[in-house]
């Protein structure tokens, strides 16, 4: 099939639902291919930690900058999205002061605010806080969904006449002279081939940023960092706990919605597929993050992933930890004489927006026009409106409950499936909550194919269907599987086995 657009996008993480977005609002026609569902990479494999800045402020002032003002922005308009938990940066014996004295002059610099508390201040907010801490630095910090996040993105780019392929991979660039005439993607399900043909391309792959400008026989110096991260099975903090040390394994911990995730290990990889948490990393992270919170060495995990962050190399850098998170933009007109592509990578979920409008900047500079982005001050749809489970606790009693983890009503997986846009019916798992609770899906996602089959949505046989998604929690659980997990895992294997003979 051939297509025609102004503007392609490719990858359908943050940065590319932020750029069909701002693009879409300054009324630019657009079209975002996207090799997976949205939030295939990094967007959906994240701490969600919502920066204040700090984290860099040390090391890299100029990311902290571009953090605390996207924070700032974020804030206003996808407040729906974020949780303002604030976050402190602990002390422990080990640590000395003299980084924390370094930590708050950075962030008076760079307008983070930043407040010292004193032990029994700190221990008052978070009791949960080893009692040995010496200070605390109360910065805003907070936790931020990626999926909410996205998804907003998408359905306000496609309310402004953005279009998407999902399931779609991008695999050749026809070149012609100083252009990209056309490409040609896949959808991987169908098997169907498109030709698509655009005045201006945006390499928004992240990880894979390289490995698409090979399709054209460019290169970028990119290092490949896998971060591995684990979830309890509920929150042991308000705040968002950070060690104020320099960035390193294990010092982070982020509450999430009913969890909290701990990171984060960097790993330097040469594929970003095929992501595997092994024991050590998982020991690390408990080991380091209940120096912090002690309750963390008894605590309950419910999973553990891993995501591939694309840092670019500018060929100064020390260890992956000293690489800057700042992003790059790059006009392969200036860089490589191809007229109309762009790439931007690297950055933070915390500055997609920032990437995107700079993104759609240069793609109006190259169009000669000059419409200015609109995205620091026009909230997202959602904004205003609270997501979480104190909401979904009142339309409790409001029909029947499919996941009874984090209360979604069957009302809302059908609503989506009402729209009629996914291509594979278990990306409901990204538009919805379902799954995302303490039993990781044991116990909706049989629930939820009882409905597909109801509703005739499936094509083929669903016990496939169930086991694909059961081979896939397997993955995120094997490496947190012990003690009470492990007979929670074999009620669970049993069910599968005994009624659906697995
Ligand atoms: C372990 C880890 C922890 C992190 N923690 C945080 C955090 O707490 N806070 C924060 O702000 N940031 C965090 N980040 C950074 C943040 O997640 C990323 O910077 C951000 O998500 C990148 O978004 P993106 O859209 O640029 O890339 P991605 O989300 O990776 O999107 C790229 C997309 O391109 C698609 N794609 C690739 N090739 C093709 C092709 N040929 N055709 C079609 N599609 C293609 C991929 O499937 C993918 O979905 C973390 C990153 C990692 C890895």
């Amino acid at each position: 099939m051939n297509l025609k657009t102004e503007v392609l996008i490719i990858g359908g993480g943050a940065t590319g639902a932020g750029i069909a977005r701002d693009l879409s609002l300054r009324g630019i026609p657009c079209l975002l291919v996207e090799k997976g569902d949205f939030l295939s990479g990094a967007s959906g494999r994240n701490h969600g930690l919502f920066h204040s800045g700090g984290r860099y402020v040390v090391a890299d002032p100029e990311a902290a900058r571009e953090c605390i003002a996207e924070n700032r922005i974020l804030r206003k308009i996808a407040s729906r999205c974020v949780e303002e938990t604030d976050g402190l940066f602990i002390s422990l014996p080990e640590d000395g002061l003299d980084f924390r004295d370094r930590f708050v002059r950075a962030c008076e610099e760079a307008a983070i605010p930043a407040r010292l508390l004193s032990q029994d201040e700190a221990l008052s907010l978070e009791p949960g806080l080893n009692p040995d801490l010496k200070s605390a630095v109360a910065v805003p910090d907070g936790s931020i969904d990626p999926f909410e996040l996205v998804l907003e993105n998408a359905g306000d780019a496609e309310a402004h006449g953005a279009t998407f392929l999902l399931h779609t991979e991008v695999t050749s660039l026809l070149l012609d002279g100083d252009r990209v005439k056309a490409v040609v993607a896949k959808d991987l399900l169908r098997g169907e081939e498109y030709r698509i043909e655009a005045s201006y391309l945006v390499n928004a792959t992240g990880a894979w940023a390289d490995r698409f400008l090979r399709l054209a026989g460019l290169h970028i110096a990119m290092a490949l960092s896998k971060g591995s991260m684990l979830v309890t099975n509920q929150r042991v903090s308000h705040r968002v706990i950070n060690r104020c040390r320099p960035p390193s394994d294990g010092d982070i911990i982020v509450p999430n919605h009913t969890v909290s995730i701990l990171g984060t290990t960097s790993i330097r990889l040469e594929e970003i597929e095929h992501l595997e948490i092994t024991p050590p990393e998982v020991s690390l992270l408990i080991r380091e993050a209940s120096r912090m919170v002690p309750a963390i060495e008894t605590t309950r995990f419910i999973r553990a992933y891993a995501g591939v962050r694309p840092l670019f190399l500018s060929g100064e850098e020390g260890g992956d930890r000293a690489i800057s998170r700042g992003f790059v933009l790059i006009d392969h007109e200036k860089r490589d004489g191809i007229r109309n592509l762009i790439t931007v990578t690297g950055g933070k979920l915390v500055t997609y927006r920032l990437m995107a409008e700079k993104a759609s900047d240069l793609v109006c500079q190259k169009m000669g026009i000059n419409h200015p982005s609109v995205t620091h001050t026009k909230p997202l749809p959602g904004a205003g409106q609270r997501a979480g489970l104190k909401e979904r606790l009142k339309t409790l009693g409001q029909g029947e409950i499919l996941c009874d983890c984090e209360l979604v009503r069957r009302e809302e997986a059908e609503e989506v499936f009402r729209e009629g846009k996914l291509k594979n019916p278990l990306d409901i798992l990204h538009r919805t909550r379902l799954a995302k609770g303490t039993c990781q899906g044991a116990f909706c996602v049989y629930r939820l194919l009882g409905l597909l089959n109801e509703s005739g949505k499936i094509r083929g046989d669903s016990n496939t269907i169930l086991k694909g998604f059961l081979e896939e929690r397997w993955k995120g659980i094997r490496p947190v599987l012990w003690g009470t997990s492990v007979r929670e895992e074999e009620l669970i294997e049993s069910i599968y086995k005994g009624i659906f003979n697995l």
